[in-house]
């Protein structure tokens, strides 16, 4: 059994409880060195076999997993935040099903729920934003057409842009292209919980000079959308007469 971890998005003590028994007890750990904190690690076993899969490529990798597991060695491949957002999983489950060895996943802490965090943001507020997009710039990896940034903020939801941050121009142009306004909020977050993590809060006018002056190259979250800043209606699931299933809405006397 194989099991893929979730590190979470940087801080050591923001990977879960299960994550870190599972790390305990392994005889090897694969981790991804260029985005994972080495202390969420330092509770590894003396013997563990550790591994910096930033060094590896994907065949290397699962020689390491495959040869771990058929010497019946307890193997971690430990990923950045949520092993489901950009984690490169699917290609290395698909090489253990066909290698027909078991694996399960321990979810993590995504950096884009950190960046929020930070931010002291709620990214689904009522009336102004119901849904989160995640998404990120074409780079070297290709983005279908139809999810093109400047097709997807058209919808006006809040917006995390991953990998984007070395792309700025192309983001605030395609951003425009959308018809988004320059007045709307925009955020950047680098290293989210970790302790040298920086936040800036702008607008999309000012989002390629803010990142740019700060010499943010990498490891940050672009956020973009209403929430970060404006009006929006409380709360139904709160408000006193409104019924859910644990409680009963609030009768006012003057009305019965
Ligand atoms: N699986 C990860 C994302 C991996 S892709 C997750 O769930 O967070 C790598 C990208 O994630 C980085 O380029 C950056 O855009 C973002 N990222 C990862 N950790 C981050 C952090 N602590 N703060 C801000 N962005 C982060």
């Amino acid at each position: 059994m194989i099991d893929f971890v979730g590190a979470g998005p940087g801080a050591a003590d923001l990977i879960t409880l299960r994550g870190h028994k599972l790390l305990s007890e392994a005889d090897v750990i694969i981790y991804t060195g260029s985005l994972v904190n080495e202390e969420v690690i330092n509770c590894r076993k003396k013997d563990c076999k550790v591994y910096n899969s930033a060094y590896m490529t994907l065949e290397e990798v699962m020689e390491v997993m495959i040869s771990s597991e058929r010497k019946g060695l307890k193997t971690v491949r430990l990923h950045t935040g949520d092993p489901s957002i950009y984690g490169a999983i699917r290609e290395q489950m698909d090489i253990l099903d066909k290698e027909k060895i078991q694996y399960r996943v321990c979810p993590g802490v995504s950096s884009f729920c950190a960046a929020a965090a930070a931010l002291n943001l709620e990214y689904t507020l009522p009336s102004v934003s119901q849904s989160v997009i995640i998404t990120r710039a074409e780079g070297r990896t290709p983005v279908p057409e139809k999810e093109n940034i400047s097709e997807l903020a058209k919808h006006g939801a809040t917006m995390v842009l991953f990998l984007s941050v070395g792309l700025i121009e192309s983001v605030v142009n395609k951003l425009y292209k959308a018809g988004v306004s320059k007045y709307t909020p925009a955020a950047i977050v680098y290293k989210a919980s970790w302790p040298d993590e920086k936040k800036f809060v702008c607008t999309v006018e000012t989002l390629k000079d803010t990142v740019l002056k700060n010499n943010i190259k990498n490891t940050a979250l672009i956020i973009i959308g209403n929430v970060i800043n404006s009006d929006y209606d409380r709360s139904c699931l709160y408000d006193p007469t409104f019924s859910t299933l644990f409680r009963k809405e609030e009768i006012k006397s003057d009305e019965h």
